[in-house]
């Protein structure tokens, strides 16, 4: 079965403008950790597709609400009405949020929750008064999102070749990888060297220029999960603090339990002033991104006629009744303590089972977000040239024996670089770990 057989079994090319360049196979149904294809394939979802599920596919109870919720009141505009779901959920998410007296702009995804926060910072300078604070700072080795702001923030080369003369904006510090960490008095001293080398930034721009510095607190795809040293996010924080630069913290791919913390900002009792947040947030049952802005962020922007900006479906009902849905699965089932723990025995399984692999570089991350990081010499950490295409060969074999891991190339230095991510639902079963190490050591056999 092809792609382009579509569901009603008639033969022929998709109208679909895929995403994918291959024909992946039609998915049909989805229950807890396995999604089932047309031919009846089972596949082991051990990245949650590209880390977003948490509570599981195929829950009744998030199906349900999201039913009733389109009976009772489908969609009103936001900027004509608020509504109960919206209320609700703002409320429910400002007492897990990382973020002081927090004010939640719901979206539709990571992309538009960035763009949200950038025009948050943004607005939030010109209403002090601060009108040269355009700038903004972000890391190499970083994914913030495909529309053209959130690009511009993003240091994976990869994906702005194309678009790069629509780039440039973004001013660029060193990404955080302790395993290819660029401070050459490596591991003394790191979180020291990333805050001098922020502060050089700042200044070099000037700070009466900078808006924000934007990243991820733990690693997502493009850093593959990378945890910074202790005391980063403190001396990062006290550099921001010193100039009048915003922290904004994209806990896209970690936040909702992922890392077993509500928020990896938590690891770190770090305070963002801003928080953007996606995936986990509605486990893939809607597209769901939240923008979260602290009391004094939103205060100062509303004293001085509020954000100009938003979208059709912002703080829309059926996804923040979703949302809410969500959160409340991830309280009852004690899904957070439980990436912690299935997590550690991920770990202990790679351990195991990959320890002496003559190409598996590190095996990082924490909770159920963790990376292989594939190399072709463990002893110089040099990467696989990219013609090999490794992680491809890797992600299909898996795919063949029915495991799908969350691919990401490029990211060593711009061009090599082969990270296989794992992050199964929070709700995974022992055996299934069992069955994620089993297969994906089947699938690096030989490579
Ligand atoms: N930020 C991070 C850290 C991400 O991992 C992603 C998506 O993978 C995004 C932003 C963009 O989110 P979306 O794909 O929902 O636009």
């Amino acid at each position: 079965m092809f792609a382009g057989d579509v569901g009603d079994g008639c033969q022929g090319l998709s109208s679909v403008f895929a995403r994918a360049a291959n024909e992946p196979p039609l998915a049909v149904s989805a229950k807890g950790s396995w999604i089932t294809d047309a031919e009846g394939k089972l596949y082991l979802d051990a990245a949650g597709g590209a880390i977003v599920v948490g509570i599981g596919h195929g829950d009744p109870d998030v199906a349900a609400v999201m039913s009733a919720q389109a009976a009772d009141l489908d969609w009103v505009h936001p900027s004509a009405f608020s509504n109960g779901p919206v209320e609700d959920y703002a409320a429910a998410i400002a007492e897990v949020a990382p973020v002081d007296d927090a004010r939640v702009f719901p979206v539709s995804g990571g992309s538009e929750a960035m763009e949200t926060a950038l025009k948050m910072a943004r607005a939030f300078h010109i209403s002090r008064g601060d009108t040269e604070r355009t700038r903004f700072i972000a890391r190499g080795h970083s994914y913030h999102g495909n529309t053209r702001g959130a690009l511009d923030l993003s240091g994976r080369e990869p994906l702005r070749a194309p678009y790069e003369p629509w780039l440039g904006q973004t001013i660029r510090v060193p990404g955080v990888n302790e395993y290819r960490c660029p401070n050459p008095s490596h591991p003394d001293s790191c979180s020291t060297f990333h805050a001098e080398r922020l502060e050089a930034a700042i200044l070099e721009t000037g700070a009466e220029r900078v808006a924000a510095f934007v990243a991820e607190p733990i690693g997502g795809a493009a850093s593959g999960a990378a945890v910074p040293p202790k005391g980063y996010w403190d001396e990062v924080t006290t550099v921001c603090r010193r100039h009048g630069v915003l922290v904004i913290a994209d806990e896209v791919m970690t936040g909702f339990g992922r890392t077993g913390e509500w928020f990896a900002a938590d690891h770190f009792d770090l305070r963002p002033d801003l928080v953007v947040a996606a995936k986990g947030a509605s486990s893939g049952y809607w597209p769901l991104g939240l923008a979260i802005a602290s009391g004094e962020v939103h205060d100062e922007i509303a004293a001085h006629g509020g954000l100009t900006h938003g979208f059709t479906w912002s703080h829309h009902p059926i996804g923040a009744r979703v949302g809410l849905a969500v959160l409340d699965k991830i309280k009852r089932m004690r899904l957070i303590d439980r990436a912690r723990t299935q997590g550690e025995k991920l770990q202990k399984g790679f351990a195991k089972a990959l320890g002496g692999h003559e190409h598996v570089g590190d095996v990082r991350g924490v909770g159920l977000l963790l990376c292989i990081d594939l190399v072709e010499s463990v002893d110089s950490k040099k990467p696989f040239a990219r013609v090999e295409r490794v992680t491809e060969r890797v992600v299909e074999r898996a795919r063949e024996i029915g495991l799908l891991l969350y691919p990401s190339t490029g990211n060593v230095d711009g061009i090599d670089g082969d990270y296989i991510l794992l992050g199964p639902p929070l709700t995974v079963l022992d055996d299934e770990i069992d069955l994620i190490v089993d297969r994906l050591t089947t699938a690096l056999r030989g490579i």
